[in-house]
């Protein structure tokens, strides 16, 4: 499998310091079998591929993962970015009903979806009214209303007995009757043929004319695999649509039809159905695509770990200076700016046992405070940080101008500077860390 390929690549490339141009071949050639095994489109696959490359040669090295690592989780990044970061919600219309308009294939959940948006909105508090605008298939209206009274919604549809009837006519009539009944939202369903057909088009497009939707949703099998393209460019050309849903996602789909239909039309996809039953929907997410496109969310763990790992090395390091009595200020400075990637360094400090006696204290430890803590320790120079007894009146106050800190501040910090590392390294002592003198002296 490719997880297993990959892991291959990535322990070859273990131990080296930095992204060579073979590093970042190698593992290209991985992701694009990868890619094109969960059926992204070629064409696709090889621009994807180019930016990838692209970036992967800019990299920064990092400390945490090798090579390879580095450019799996560079690839994930861009799949994340590309199937659409932040999910893009329906856009509604200012003045009610907003027509959502559906269009796709036949087969491809159409009429399933019209039921589950039906039930998501009305989860919401929205009133939808379902539109049977597919007149083509004997049984099209009854699956529709159907899944309306699942939906617990109604459904608009041409009278019994009045012959076929006119979908762009059931389509015209159909936002009167919203107005009317004052249904907010209007959910068009469409009728689909196997293949992509120019009257299929042209009906659809004349439905879209008449009703004039704020969202037209291009609704596409993930199975169709590398069809997605062709199909999602002829809707793309003969309808237009603002936004996709991806079905059957509850198959075995590796999904790449997704970053295909993404990449070649520009559109957002919004939803993912993933099974038969209305509750079987969800916003899509782009990061549990990616991983599944990818097929490798053992390895997206195992980076993650990886990093993790890497902060938890750091710590330690830091964690061994502080027991010998050796942290610096800008070990100092360097742990502040870790910990405050974490949140509001009171939350944290009240986490610790025994925090709660300190509550006081705590309250002081503001995060404007540390701003300035910060901003002296910026204004020091390496050598000053690295050993803070040579701190003497005249730097005191060249750091204080500089950080923009009255004179006493500087001091406070250099004196607490020393009592915090006495302290921390009595404390190292007591619960046994490296080079903790266990409270002798
Ligand atoms: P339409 O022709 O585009 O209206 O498609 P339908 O809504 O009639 O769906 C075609 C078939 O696919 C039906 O049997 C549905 O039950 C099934 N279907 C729709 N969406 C999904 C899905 O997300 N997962 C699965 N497994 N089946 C689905
Ligand atoms: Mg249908």
């Amino acid at each position: 499998t490719l997880s297993d390929r990959l892991t291959s690549v990535l322990q070859n490339l273990r131990g080296r310091g930095r992204l060579s141009d073979a590093d970042i071949d190698a593992t290209a050639r991985e992701i694009r079998i990868a890619l094109l095994e969960a059926d992204v489109a070629l064409p696709v696959v090889r621009t994807f591929i180019a930016n990838v490359k692209e970036r992967a040669k800019g990299a920064e090295v990092s400390g945490a993962l090798n090579p390879a690592q580095q450019v799996v989780k560079i690839v994930n990044e861009e799949l994340v970015g590309i199937l659409g970061g932040e999910t893009r919600r329906l856009s509604l219309a200012k003045t009610p009903p907003t027509v959502i308009m559906l269009a796709g294939l036949q087969g491809s959940g159409k009429t399933t979806l019209a039921g589950k948006l039906a039930k998501h909105l009305v989860g919401q508090g929205h009133t939808p009214l379902l539109v049977a605008c597919d007149l083509q298939r004997p049984n099209a209206v009854t699956q529709l209303q159907v899944v309306g009274e699942r939906a617990g919604v109604p459904t608009f549809a041409p009278e019994p007995g009045n012959g076929v009837g006119d979908p762009v006519d059931v389509a015209r009539r159909s936002i009167e009757e919203a107005k009317r009944a004052q249904h907010d939202i209007v959910i068009v369903d469409t009728a689909g043929r196997l293949g992509v057909d120019e009257e299929m088009m042209r009906q659809a497009a004349d439905i879209r004319e008449v009703v004039q939707p704020d969202e037209v949703l291009f609704v596409v099998d993930a199975m169709i695999g590398q069809d997605a393209v062709s199909t999602a460019e002829a809707f793309r050309d003969g309808v237009g649509f603002t936004g996709v849903v991806l079905t059957k996602l509850d198959g075995d789909a590796r999904g790449g039809a997704a970053l295909s239909v993404r990449e070649v039309t520009g559109q957002p996809i919004m939803f993912a159905s993933n099974g038969e039953k209305l509750e079987d929907f969800d916003t899509f997410h782009p990061d549990r695509m990616a991983s599944r496109i990818l097929g490798m969310g053992d390895v997206l763990t195992l980076i993650e770990q990886a990093e993790q790992a890497f902060d938890q090395e750091q710590a330690e390091a830091a964690a061994a200076k502080i027991g010998t009595g050796e942290l610096t200020l800008e070990d100092f400075l360097e742990q502040m700016l870790a910990v405050r990637k974490m949140g509001p360094i009171a939350n944290l400090l009240g986490m610790l046992p025994g925090a709660g006696q300190m509550k006081d204290q705590l309250a002081q430890v503001d995060d404007k405070h540390l701003d300035r803590l910060q901003a002296i320790i910026r204004g020091m120079t390496p050598a000053e940080r690295d050993n803070p007894k040579i701190i003497n009146a005249s730097r005191r106050q060249r750091i204080a101008k500089g950080s923009g800190v009255a004179i006493r501040e500087v001091n406070d910090l250099v004196n607490r500077f020393y009592e915090a590392r006495k302290m921390m390294q009595q404390m190292a002592g007591r619960f046994g860390l490296p080079g903790g003198n266990r409270g002798s002296k």
